[in-house]
C-alpha cells in the first residue's frame, strides 16, 4: 500500500474508488462522442481548424480511455486535463468567448476537490481561476481568429452549455451516491458487531430504549431475552479462541433464523446476547426462546466447525412493565438467566413473578 505522506498521484489513486475510474471511462466515451459530433458540426459551420482540432481531441480521449482500462490512471487524468484546457482555449480564441467553450473549465472545480488532496486542489483551483480570467480578458482585447455566423455561434453556445449542464448533473449525482454509500458504511461500522454481524451493545441499548418509548405510547407488550452460551470458556480452552470466534459467528446466524423479522438481536457482551421482541408478551417470548435454545443444542456443529460438539445456551426472559426502565427489565432477564445456569444450564427461565 502507499505510504501516508506520499503526496503524489499514487496516494490520490488509493483515495478514489473503482467506481470513480468507471465514471472517468464513461466520461471519456461521452466526451469522445461529443468531439466526433463537433468534427462534422464545425466543418458544416465553416471552421475547419476547429473541426480538425476535434480529431486530436478524439484521439486523446481514446488514449485516455485505454490508459484507464490498463490502470494507467495518472496518465489518463493528465491527458483529459490537457485536452480540456487546450481545447477550451482554442475554441474560444478561434470562434470567440460566445462559443461557451470556457464552460468546460468550470467542470474541473468539483473534480479537483474529488480527486486531489486539499492543498493540491486549492493550488490547482487558483491556477484554473487565473487561466479562466486570463482567457476572458484576452477575448476582450482580441477578435476571434475564424469567426462563424452569429446564428451558428448561438447554436454552439447552447450546445456547449447543455453538455456542461448534463455533465455537472451527472457529477453531482455520482457524488451524492458516494456520500450516501460512505454514510451507510459508517453507520454499519458504528452499529454492527463485526464478528457476529448482529447489532453491537450500543445499538442494542438504543433499540431497547426506542422499544420502551414505543411501549409507553402504545401499550403493546415488549419482551426481553438474555442469552448466554454455556461453558464457553471450556470451549475456548478445548478448541482454541479462533474456534470460539467461529462458533460465536455461527450463533449470530442461528439466533435470528429462529425469530421474526421484527425481533432485534444484539451482541451484549462476549458470549452473551440481548434479544428484544416487540409485540411479544412473556408467554410467546418463552416459546421463541425455547425454539432458539433447541435450534442451538441440536445444531450440526460439525458442518460449521469440522468438529463434532454440542453447544448449549441458557436464556432468561422478562416482559416490560409500566414501572420499568431498560436496566430493570434487563436485570430481571439476567436474574432468570442466572437461575437457568444454577439449575443446570441448557434451559430457558422466565422472570420471577413479583407480588
Ligand atoms: P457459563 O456457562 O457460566 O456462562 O460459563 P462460561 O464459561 O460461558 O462463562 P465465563 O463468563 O466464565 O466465560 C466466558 C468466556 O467467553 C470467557 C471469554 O474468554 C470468552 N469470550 C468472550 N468473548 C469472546 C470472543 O469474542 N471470542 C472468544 N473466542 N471467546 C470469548
Ligand atoms: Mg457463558
Ligand atoms: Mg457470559
Amino acid at each position: 500500500m502507499d505510504s501516508n505522506n506520499n503526496m503524489s498521484g499514487s496516494r490520490q489513486k488509493s483515495e478514489r474508488g473503482p467506481q470513480f475510474w468507471k465514471i472517468a471511462r464513461v466520461t471519456c466515451q461521452l466526451a469522445g462522442t461529443v468531439d466526433i459530433a463537433f468534427f462534422f458540426m464545425f466543418h458544416f459551420l465553416g471552421s475547419p481548424i476547429l473541426a480538425w482540432i476535434n480529431v486530436v481531441s478524439v484521439a486523446m480521449y481514446v488514449a485516455a480511455y485505454y490508459a484507464l482500462k490498463r490502470k494507467q490512471n495518472r496518465f489518463a487524468v493528465r491527458l483529459i486535463w490537457i485536452e480540456v484546457i487546450v481545447h477550451s482555449a482554442l475554441g474560444t480564441v478561434i470562434i470567440g468567448w460566445g462559443s461557451g467553450f470556457h464552460y468546460y473549465l468550470l467542470m474541473f472545480i468539483p473534480v479537483l476537490f474529488m480527486t486531489m488532496p486539499l492543498r493540491s486542489a486549492v493550488f490547482s483551483l487558483i491556477g484554473l481561476w487565473g487561466y479562466y480570467i486570463g482567457l476572458d480578458v484576452l477575448m476582450w482585447f482580441m477578435e476571434p481568429v475564424q469567426p462563424i455566423s452569429s446564428g451558428a455561434l448561438l447554436g454552439v453556445h447552447l450546445f456547449n452549455l447543455s453538455v456542461v449542464f448534463g455533465m455537472f448533473s451527472y457529477l453531482a449525482y455520482f457524488y451524492l451516491g458516494m456520500v450516501l454509500s460512505a454514510q451507510h458504511k459508517l453507520r454499519r461500522l458504528a452499529t454492527v458487531d463485526s464478528l457476529t454481524r448482529l447489532f453491537n451493545r450500543r445499538q442494542g441499548s438504543f433499540l431497547a430504549e426506542k422499544e420502551i418509548s414505543r411501549f409507553r405510547r402504545s401499550g403493546q407488550p415488549v419482551a426481553f431475552m438474555l442469552l448466554d452460551v454455556d461453558h464457553f470458556k471450556t470451549i475456548n480452552d478445548r478448541y482454541g479462541h479462533e474456534m470460539g470466534d467461529r462458533i460465536l459467528a455461527e450463533i449470530g446466524k442461528l439466533i435470528p433464523a429462529q425469530l421474526r423479522t421484527q425481533d432485534l438481536v444484539a451482541r451484549w457482551g462476549g458470549e452473551e446476547f440481548l434479544i428484544i421482541l416487540p409485540g411479544s408478551d412473556i408467554d410467546s417470548a418463552m416459546v421463541s426462546a425455547e425454539r432458539v435454545r433447541e435450534a442451538l443444542s441440536s445444531h450440526d456443529w460439525k458442518a460449521a466447525t469440522g468438529i463434532t460438539m454440542t453447544v448449549t445456551v441458557s436464556v432468561g426472559v422478562s416482559e416490560l412493565c409500566k414501572s420499568d426502565n431498560m436496566a430493570s427489565v434487563i436485570s430481571r432477564a439476567d436474574q432468570a438467566l442466572y437461575r437457568g445456569k444454577a439449575g443446570g444450564r441448557n434451559r430457558v427461565e422466565p422472570e420471577e413473578v413479583s407480588a
